[in-house]
């Protein structure tokens, strides 16, 4: 989507954007699906990719947005933080190495 592409300012934001952040199971009830770069204009809640990660974003954070409908509940927006994307860059790198190691 040209849209996400334009919002990425390097080539690492654009691999966090290539991260499923639903590891495959976003369907059921959702729709709508937009993900992009941001600058936070005002302090959220990071949901990382991990319960244990949440923390508040402060404003002026670099920062990938999802947004999707998730039926009988309107509009969900999560925020990720850069390292919690980055943290995840790192898992499916050592991934692929494993699997070329095989
Ligand atoms: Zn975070």
């Amino acid at each position: 989507m040209t849209t996400n592409e334009e919002s990425a300012r390097t080539e690492r934001e654009k691999d966090y954007l290539s991260i499923d952040p639903f590891d495959g199971d976003f369907g059921d009830g959702m729709s709508c699906h937009t993900y992009r770069m941001v600058t936070t204009r005002t302090a959220h809640l990071c949901v990382g990719l991990d319960p244990d990660h949440a923390h508040e974003l402060p404003a002026g954070s670099r920062a990938r947005v999802d947004r999707w409908i998730e039926e009988g509940e309107g509009w969900m927006t999560q925020y990720r933080c850069v390292e919690a994307l980055e943290a995840d860059m790192k898992e499916l790198d050592g991934e692929k190495e494993q699997d070329a190691l095989q």
